[in-house]
């Protein structure tokens, strides 16, 4: 069977949760809301990474207004190759192969990322020396999980139409819609090389941009409790009626809340 799979389904993780931690010499501690896994490798490294994880925590709490619904558990990778082979686990698809920017990944009940430390040798697009970077980064994710605890598909396996809701929520709620990018997509817009589209979000070298902004339309338009009430929809005819409105409105309204910036 075809089987078609979205950059969102790819960063979103597919499938039941499979991986067993214990054979993987995963190290294990009990943190508050969390279990850490963590292998060997990344030992020194821990109490920093809990850092920004708690930070992270911090900024969703701020954002959602309240905690998360059930703890979860945390995997840091060592390699690609560690993040890879869960991952096709976890899909399903023994031959998935992740491209060169993706680092993580978050549903209800857990987050995968490969070890930031590890970014400058793995990863095409991160670097673990920016900081601020690597802790947005890190808060994407966890709202990635938040979100999943409220969705109806807590994987985000079987969700239509919202892969713009899901990654622009991330990306907005975790400080990442910064003015370079925003100022990005206004020159799209005047370009007039924006999406038509919804489903078009979500796609090319400006997705995070397109995609935030169009949520940060909808929390500073609608409001954040309007904002709170899609969380559990998993298909975008769902989020337009919840909204009141339709994809051509809601985009007419974002180019123009856009253009004013
Ligand atoms: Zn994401």
């Amino acid at each position: 069977m075809a089987r078609i799979i979205s950059n969102l389904a790819m960063l979103l993780l597919f499938g039941a949760f499979t991986f067993q931690p214990e054979s993987a010499g995963w190290l294990r501690e009990q943190k508050s809301g969390y279990a850490f896994y963590y292998t060997a490798a990344d030992k020194p490294r821990v109490s920093e990474y809990n850092k920004l994880i708690e930070s992270g925590f911090k900024s969703v709490r701020e954002f959602f207004g309240k905690p998360y619904k059930t703890e979860f558990s945390i995997f840091t990778h060592p390699n690609r190759h560690s993040l890879d082979s869960t991952w096709q686990k976890d899909w399903g698809m023994p031959d998935f192969k992740s491209e060169c920017w993706m680092v993580a990944s978050g549903v209800a009940t857990k987050l995968d990322l490969i070890s930031p430390a590890a970014w400058d040798k793995e990863s095409c697009e991160h670097k673990y020396s920016n900081k601020e970077e690597t802790q947005k980064l890190i808060t994407h994710e966890l709202v990635h999980v938040y979100h999943g605890q409220h969705n109806q598909s807590p994987d985000f396996s079987d969700i239509t139409g919202i892969d713009w809701l899901a990654e622009g929520l991330a990306t907005y709620a975790s400080g990442q819609c910064d003015a370079a990018r925003m100022a990005r997509v206004k020159e799209a817009l005047i370009a007039n090389t924006t999406p038509n589209k919804l489903d078009d979000f979500w796609k090319g070298q400006l997705r995070y941009g397109f995609s935030g902004s169009m949520v940060m339309f909808v929390d500073q338009h609608y409001g954040r409790e309007k904002l709170l009430a899609l969380l559990p929809y998993n298909r975008v005819d769902d989020v337009l009626k919840s909204l009141g409105t339709n994809e051509a409105e809601l985009l007419k309204g974002w180019k123009q809340f856009m253009l004013e910036k």
